[in-house]
């Protein structure tokens, strides 16, 4: 079986790790060469709206997945009439606009914070009065790790925030008072059997995630977000790892956002759980069996942005696990990350502290 794979960056490149040693065969398309998943697959270069260079790539393999979510919706529909194209481009859709997202979060009765859509100051104006503030102004296109947002901290912020980011389709959305962050990941096959990972807790520092714990052992919260993740694989008709990020607001979830694709709060299951998200997603799309997705001990996942530290120090340090994407540094940039696998939640609670420091924070 030769999987094809839209984006050649870090998830691409673990995913082909994962699948490697089951036989298949990986082939990435990207821009440029120069990425990560170079180092493990063979590397087709085109822009991602070339629909004959992306048909060409598409007939020398069996199924077509991506590893990032703002691949053309258009061009994955051209690609679908070709060869199988997992997770369904209809997800892509929805992931790619906020405004989609909520309401489908709404329609299957997933909880959101409240939101308004935005197309003129007239209607952010509106948004706060009937929503109140703080809130945040998003746009609905493009974010990713924060981007795209301008924060009103009251209703005189409004004419700053639409200076920024006017210009596009926006969304008015209220600040939730969460007291952690969590997401859920959980795959689906092609026979619709599902396996779910326990709930991971996230911390962000300006939007980019920074550490993430699992499993974060909450029975009530894994049970609602497990419901909630089995309605958006029905609905959307889902092959492949689905990840759904939430914020915890007095004891209830709240949903913020859902990546179509294996997602960076799962890096921990490489190294703790019985099956990597990345393997389970390469066998769902590849129609295999599903792996366990339970746990092996207490992970804590920290992610190195801007600067990798030396490799000595990191490997120096009994149980860590480091992945370096062979990015070249730059602020703010996702370069690698290192995960621990402890016994008991208290001692990986206890190794997170050092893992953090030796990771610059
Ligand atoms: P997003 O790009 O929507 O995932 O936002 C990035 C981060 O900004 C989130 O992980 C939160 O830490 C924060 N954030 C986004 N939306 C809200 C909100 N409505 N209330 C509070 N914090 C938010």
């Amino acid at each position: 079986m030769h999987i094809g794979i839209i984006g050649a960056g870090q998830l691409g490149r673990m995913m082909a790790l994962s699948g490697i040693p089951l036989g298949l065969r990986f082939t990435m398309y990207d821009r440029s060469a120069d990425v990560p998943g170079a180092a493990v697959a063979p590397i087709v270069t085109g822009s991602f709206d070339d629909h004959r260079k992306l048909a060409r790539f598409a007939r020398t393999v069996d199924v077509v997945t991506f590893d990032w979510e703002n691949v053309p919706v258009e061009s994955v529909r051209a690609i679908a009439k070709l060869v199988p194209v997992w997770p369904p481009p209809r997800a892509l859709a929805v992931a790619q606009d906020r405004l989609s997202e909520k309401r489908l979060f709404r329609r299957l009765g997933i909880p959101v914070a409240p939101y308004a859509a935005v197309n003129a100051s007239c209607d952010l104006h509106r948004a706060i009065a009937a929503l109140g503030a703080p809130g945040i102004l998003k746009t609905r296109r493009l974010g990713y790790d924060g981007k795209g947002q301008a924060t009103i901290r009251r209703a005189s912020d409004a004419g700053s925030a639409w200076d920024q980011l006017r210009g596009q389709p926006l969304l008015y959305e209220r600040f939730v008072n969460f007291s952690r962050e969590v997401s859920l990941i959980a795959v689906r096959d092609r026979a619709g059997s599902i396996a779910c990972y326990p709930l991971a807790a996230n911390v962000h520092e300006q939007g980019i995630l920074v550490e993430t714990r699992a499993p974060f052992r909450q029975a009530r919260l894994q049970h609602a977000a497990e419901r909630h993740h089995r309605r958006l694989l029905q609905a959307l008709g889902y092959v492949g790892v689905l990840c759904v990020e939430y914020f915890v607001e007095r004891g209830r979830l709240v949903a913020n956002e859902l990546a179509p694709r294996v997602h960076n709060s799962g890096h921990w299951t490489i190294e703790g759980a019985e099956t990597s998200q990345f393997e389970n997603h390469v066998r769902a799309i590849a129609g295999l069996p599903l792996g366990s997705a339970c746990p092996r001990g207490h992970a804590v996942m920290v992610n190195l942005i801007g600067r990798i530290p030396a490799r000595k120090a990191l490997l120096g340090m009994p149980g860590v696990h480091l992945h370096d994407y062979d990015k070249s540094p730059r602020p703010e940039r996702k370069l690698g990350h290192l995960t621990v696998v402890a016994a008991t939640a208290r001692q990986r609670d206890r190794v997170a502290l050092r893992l953090l420091r030796l990771s610059g924070r």
